[in-house]
C-alpha cells in the first residue's frame, strides 16, 4: 500500500471556522484531466496529497473530462484515460467508499454553474491567465473558446460544492486566485457576503512543481511530446531507470548547498523529486549527496522511484483490467456528488433570479 501517513498541513482557512461552527468539516475538491499519461508531477503535486488529506476533510476527487476536450481528444481514448485517472486515485490510496471519486461530465451542475461564472468573470481577468498563453502559444486564433473559458469551469467545479480547500500543484495557483475573485464578485454582486467560500489552495510537499527531465525550466506535463521528459506512473522499472539515467544534468558534481542547487534547475529538480519521494527535507538530501557524482545520485534516485512508484503503477494496471469496478466507483461517486451539487445550484439559480415556474 502507498504510504499515506505523513500529516497534512493544518487547515488555516478562517472561512473553515464558519463551516465548523455549523458542524461541517472542511470540504476538498480537486481534479485531474484525462489528457494522457499521468506523471510524477501529477502524483507528487496533487494525487499523493489527495490520500494524505482524506482523514481531515470531506473530499471530492474529480476526473475532469470536460476540461480535457478543450484540446482535441480521441473519443475512445478519452474514456480509457478517464478510467486510468480514476484508477490512479484509487491506487494512490484514496478510499472510494468514504470519499467521492467521479467524472465531471456525470454531474451537469458543474457546467450549469460555469455558464453563470462566464457572466461573472471579466475578459481582462481571463486574458491574464498564463496557462492559456502557454497552451495557446502563437496559435491563439485557432484554439478553442473552451481553452480560454476553462478557468471559469474550474471555479465552478470547486464552488458547486462550496469547497473550502483545493490541493493542487504550483501551476494551478493563478486559477485558484481567479476562483476566489469570481466568488468575491458573485458574493458582492448579489449582496450575499458568505454565499461562496473564499477557497484556499493547498500546495505542499517538497515537489510542488516538478520540472521536465529534459529541461529543468519547463514544467513536467502530460502534453509534452517527449516521453523522456516525464516519468509516467505506469512506467516499469526499466523505463524509470532509463529516463533518470538520461535526465539532463550539468557537468559539475552535486551541489554543496541549497543555494547552489537553486541556481542549477536540472539538479534542483532531481533533488526535489528525491526529497518528495523520500519524505525528507530538500536540504537533508542536498547534504547527503553534496559533492558526489550525478551517476551515484541517479542510481539512488532510480531505486527510490522504483520502490515508491512500482506498487502504484502495478495497482493501476490491475484496476485498469477491471473497468467494471472502476465504473462502479465513478457511478456511485457521481450520485453522491450530485446530491451535494444540486441544492447548491438551486440556491444559485434563486439568487441570480432564474424563474422556476
Ligand atoms: P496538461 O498538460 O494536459 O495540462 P498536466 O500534467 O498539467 O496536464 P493536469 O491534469 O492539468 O495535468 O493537472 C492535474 C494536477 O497535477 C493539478 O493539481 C496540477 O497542479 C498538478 N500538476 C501538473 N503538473 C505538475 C507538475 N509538473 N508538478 C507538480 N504538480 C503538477
Ligand atoms: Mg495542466
Amino acid at each position: 500500500m502507498p504510504d499515506t501517513t505523513t500529516a497534512a498541513p493544518p487547515a488555516s482557512n478562517p472561512h473553515l471556522a464558519a463551516y465548523q461552527a455549523r458542524g461541517l468539516k472542511g470540504r476538498i475538491l480537486s481534479g485531474v484531466q484525462p489528457t494522457g499519461n499521468l506523471h510524477l508531477g501529477n502524483y507528487l503535486g496533487a494525487i499523493r496529497n489527495f490520500a494524505r488529506l482524506q482523514n481531515d476533510y470531506e473530499c471530492l476527487y474529480c476526473v475532469v473530462d470536460q476540461h480535457a476536450i478543450t484540446v482535441w481528444q480521441e473519443p475512445a481514448q478519452l474514456a480509457a484515460q478517464t478510467r486510468e485517472i480514476a484508477s490512479a486515485f484509487l491506487a494512490a490510496g484514496v478510499d472510494g467508499t468514504k470519499q467521492i471519486i467521479f467524472n465531471q461530465s456525470m454531474v451537469p451542475e458543474h457546467a450549469q454553474l460555469a455558464w453563470i461564472f462566464n457572466c461573472v468573470a471579466r475578459m481582462g481577468w481571463m486574458s491574464r491567465m498564463t496557462q492559456f498563453k502557454e497552451k495557446a502559444g502563437k496559435d491563439r486564433e485557432n484554439v478553442s473558446l473552451g481553452l480560454f473559458a476553462y478557468p471559469a469551469l474550474m471555479a465552478a467545479d470547486i464552488l458547486i460544492y462550496k469547497a473550502t480547500h483545493v490541493p493542487v500543484g504550483e501551476d494551478q495557483k493563478q486559477h485558484l486566485e481567479l476562483t476566489r475573485d469570481i466568488a468575491i464578485k458573485f458574493n458582492n454582486d448579489f449582496a450575499q457576503p458568505d454565499f461562496f467560500p473564499i477557497t484556499e489552495p493547498l500546495i505542499f510537499g517538497a515537489a510542488t512543481r516538478v520540472m521536465s527531465l529534459r529541461d529543468g525550466t519547463k514544467k513536467m506535463s502530460k502534453s509534452d511530446p517527449s516521453d523522456y521528459s516525464r516519468i509516467n506512473l505506469t512506467d516499469d522499472a526499466d523505463a524509470i531507470a532509463q529516463k533518470i539515467r538520461r535526465a539532463k544534468t550539468d557537468p559539475l558534481p552535486m551541489p554543496d548547498t541549497l543555494e547552489d542547487a537553486e541556481k542549477r534547475p536540472d539538479a534542483d529538480n532531481l533533488l526535489g523529486i528525491y526529497a518528495a519521494l523520500a519524505d525528507q527535507e530538500k536540504d537533508a538530501v542536498v547534504a547527503q549527496f553534496a559533492g558526489k557524482q550525478f551517476s551515484e545520485f541517479k542510481t539512488a534516485l532510480t531505486e527510490l522511484a522504483v520502490a515508491k512508484l512500482g506498487p502504484i503503477g502495478a495497482e493501476m494496471q490491475r484496476l485498469m483490467k477491471d473497468p467494471g469496478h472502476v465504473d462502479g466507483v465513478l457511478r456511485n461517486g457521481a450520485q453522491r456528488a450530485r446530491a451535494i451539487a444540486a441544492p447548491i445550484l438551486d440556491e444559485v439559480y434563486r439568487t441570480v433570479g432564474f424563474l422556476k415556474p
